[in-house]
């Protein structure tokens, strides 16, 4: 698996699951077909599977290794969770452990755990299962919540309309009762070269990680967008936004920041080799995969 330098600062993958997971029009139920087939072309076969008809997804962490610290971003769909409302996560066991350690890192070397939002594919790994209790995963890392975020997902969490799978309780509380929980502001910075930008609309609280070093730029996006799809149709919001205009209006501006410029875009989804630049297309843009 590559690894990504910036000056001094290193990035990895670490992939949980990656394939066929989603038709277009359940992803993206603002879409027209004809919106669909005008891009089949380009998407076939690495981001849609001619085969069975669905977006090629992946669900990755991206390690990063400063002078001073070992970053976590986003943990998965984790191993052994109940998810009977979301079977796409249910009772997995996925290598995502020997992963990490193939790309040198055991959970003890890990200083900073950053979840970029509190959705179910982004918190997993946050614990494992021990002796029948969830335990956090990396025992000697900070995990940083974003406040906004949490304060958004408890309301949500205490209604009594909440009926959801028990992420929280598996994969969120455990980590706040060991004491490793930390709220941050959205511009929070983690380390040197290392920061937050607030990336609002897909969930509240959602970030971007922002990392400098060498002359070179990054930036892990997240669930801004979920498939390249979404350069090409800037306002095509997914069926997991919470809000779905901010969700366009943060991602156009966002691809318009990016477009041209040879910063790294590292989305969480996006397929192997999952990273590349925005480029401009027409009046919209296309993601070039690095
Ligand atoms: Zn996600």
């Amino acid at each position: 698996m590559g690894t990504w330098m910036l000056g001094d600062i290193a990035v990895d993958r670490v992939v949980e699951v990656e394939g066929p997971a989603l038709p277009p029009d359940v992803l993206y139920p603002g879409a027209a077909s004809e919106v669909i087939e005008a891009h089949r072309h380009w998407l076939e076969p690495g981001l849609l599977d001619p085969a069975s008809g669905l977006l090629v997804i992946s669900f990755h962490s991206f390690v990063i290794r400063t002078a001073h610290h070992v970053i976590v971003v986003d943990t998965c769909g984790g191993n052994d969770k109940s998810r009977p409302g979301k079977v796409r996560y249910h009772m997995n066991s996925h290598p995502y452990l020997d992963n990490l350690a193939a790309a040198g890192i055991v959970p003890e070397d890990v200083d900073f755990v950053l979840c970029t939002h509190l959705h179910v594919d982004h918190v997993g790994w946050n614990t494992r299962l021990l002796d029948g209790r969830w335990v956090p995963t990396f025992p000697n890392a900070r995990y940083l919540f974003g406040r906004v975020e949490w304060e958004f997902w408890e309301r949500q969490y205490q209604s009594p309309a909440f009926t959801d799978d028990p992420y929280y309780e598996d994969s969120i509380l455990p980590v706040i009762e060991a004491g490793q929980a930390e709220f941050v502001d959205t511009d929070y910075q983690i380390d040197d070269g290392v920061w937050l930008e607030p990336t609002p609309g897909h969930t509240p609280g959602q970030v971007a990680l922002h990392i400098e070093g060498g002359r070179r730029r990054a930036v892990m996006s997240g669930d801004l967008m979920h498939t390249a799809l979404q350069c090409a149709e800037p306002d095509l919001s997914s069926c997991f936004c919470v809000d779905p205009a901010l969700s366009a209006r943060t991602r156009r501006a966002f691809l318009e920041r990016h477009a041209d410029t040879d910063t790294l875009i590292m989305p969480a989804h996006f397929p192997t080799p999952s990273v590349g630049l925005i480029k401009p297309a027409g009046a919209a843009f296309r993601f070039a995969f690095a």
